[in-house]
């Protein structure tokens, strides 16, 4: 039997999935929660966590491992030396240190390009070009390069949905000409189709934890993408709706769309575009008002069928970027009925417009015309919430198949196990 093992460096911890030729069954799930907060985590760590996680999975299983994928969090980069030891702490996902550096990238690249963020990967770059170690470094590689060169030992190889926040053109799959131009002196990674076999596993690895000397590690992917990999999501027109702190969505189109405007953008997928936008809307103000409990009980009394009249715009504080591009946009949270269950009502009713108003808005783009969308988060079990989305969204509304991103990840370690075999 061959199995394929999917694994995925999130915020709080790394987690490891491993799965059959049917995928519909999980043959073992293995977890390392993060102990400190993830700004206190070092390579060190990260590479504990890899090696742990492989030592978690059953012995007689992890001899049948075919191969394997690795998902990092999208845009947490470092720098190592031509032995592939890190020269300097990684910048996280999160790190907006580089906002220092974007005035002069803005006159390089292209208007509204996607790089153009205080937290990208090639903001990131230029910032630690600026920093003493940076000479020492050979390389500059993702979260997620850098993890399955310790499996598969080759420095430099990156995939296009890590690659993207760094520049790389993933249409025409090269580095474009103002990113040459830039001549930073150190190797940028070479750029594969996510799930591409790179190479067999280090046989001392493969050795020390028992698995198979031919087992291939594959390029990987991002946290995101895995997670709507593992959605269940195929066809142009499906999309993914993430319900968790914040409202995520994702449809999967023959068009690519862009719009910097609108923190709009398009990852690609084979030879289809996963286009997608983020509202700071979502479950983090409904958390203001309600406990997970109450959610519960008072969403029950609610009748979804019916619309509520209460129009706000949740919001933690002021701003939205997608669907509504106003950084002064107030939270509209008012007027606040006495009872709870109206209030909650209206809350969700606010948030499943805002919901509908941004797949109208991708669609406008030129996105596929959405015709089901999956969902995963915190909502996704709220089948009231599902009853009022579905009043907007006038298409069906299913929970994610799996919402795991090592289960997507996997579903990659196994397209690449299978293509490894031809
Ligand atoms: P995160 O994006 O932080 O990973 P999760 O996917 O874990 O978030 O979802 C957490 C959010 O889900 C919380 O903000 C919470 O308010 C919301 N949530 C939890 N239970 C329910 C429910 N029954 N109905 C609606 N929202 C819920």
């Amino acid at each position: 039997m061959n199995l394929y093992l999917g694994i995925d460096f999130g915020t709080s911890g790394a987690r490891g999935v491993v799965i059959d030729e049917e995928a519909s069954y999980i043959q073992a799930e293995v977890r390392y929660p993060f102990q400190d907060s993830p700004a206190a985590l070092t390579p060190e760590i990260w590479q504990e966590a890899l090696f742990v996680l492989v030592e978690q999975i059953p012995n007689q299983l992890r001899r049948e491992i075919k191969a394997i994928a690795i998902n990092g969090t999208s845009s947490t980069v470092l720098l190592v030396d031509a032995a592939g030891n890190p020269t300097d702490a990684p910048l996280l996902y999160n790190d907006a240190r580089g906002s220092l550096v974007l005035e002069h990238l803005r006159s390089i690249v292209p208007p509204n390009h996607t790089v153009l963020s205080a937290t990208s990967s090639l903001t990131k770059l230029l910032w630690m070009r600026q920093q003493p170690s940076f000479s020492e470094a050979t390389y500059f590689l993702h979260q997620a390069d850098w993890l399955a060169f310790l499996l598969h030992g080759q420095l430099g190889i990156s995939d296009y949905h890590n690659a993207l926040k760094l520049g790389y053109d993933v249409e025409k799959l090269k580095y474009p000409e103002w990113l040459e131009n830039l001549q930073i002196s150190i190797q940028l990674p070479k750029v594969l189709t996510p799930g591409t076999p790179i190479a067999e596993l280090r046989s001392e690895i493969a050795d020390k934890f028992g698995l198979r000397r031919d087992c291939l590690v594959c390029a990987g992917t991002t946290d995101s993408i895995a997670a709507f990999l593992a959605s269940g999501a195929k066809l142009p027109g499906e999309a993914v709706t993430s319900l968790g702190s914040t409202l995520v969505l994702k449809l999967l189109s023959r068009t690519r769309v862009e719009d910097a405007r609108y923190g709009i953008y398009s990852h690609r997928l084979g030879d289809l575009w996963l286009t997608g936008g983020a509202s700071n809307t979502g479950g983090a103000v409904l958390k203001q008002f309600f406990t997970n409990a109450e959610l519960e009980s008072l969403s029950r009394e609610i009748d979804g069928s019916k619309a509520s009249d209460l129009d706000y715009y949740p919001l933690l504080k002021v701003g939205d970027r997608f669907p509504i591009n106003d950084p002064n946009l107030p939270p509209r949270l008012s007027p606040r009925p006495d009872n709870p269950v109206e209030f909650l009502h209206g809350l969700l009713e606010s948030i499943a417009r805002i919901e509908a108003r941004g797949y109208e808005l991708l669609q406008q783009m030129g996105a596929d015309k959405l015709s089901r969308v999956y969902t995963a988060g915190g909502g996704a079990a709220n089948e009231t919430w599902t009853a009022i989305r579905v009043r907007h969204l006038q298409v069906s509304v299913v929970a994610s198949v799996y919402t795991e991103a090592a289960y997507g990840t996997a579903l990659l370690a196994m397209a690449g196990g299978r293509r490894g075999e031809e």
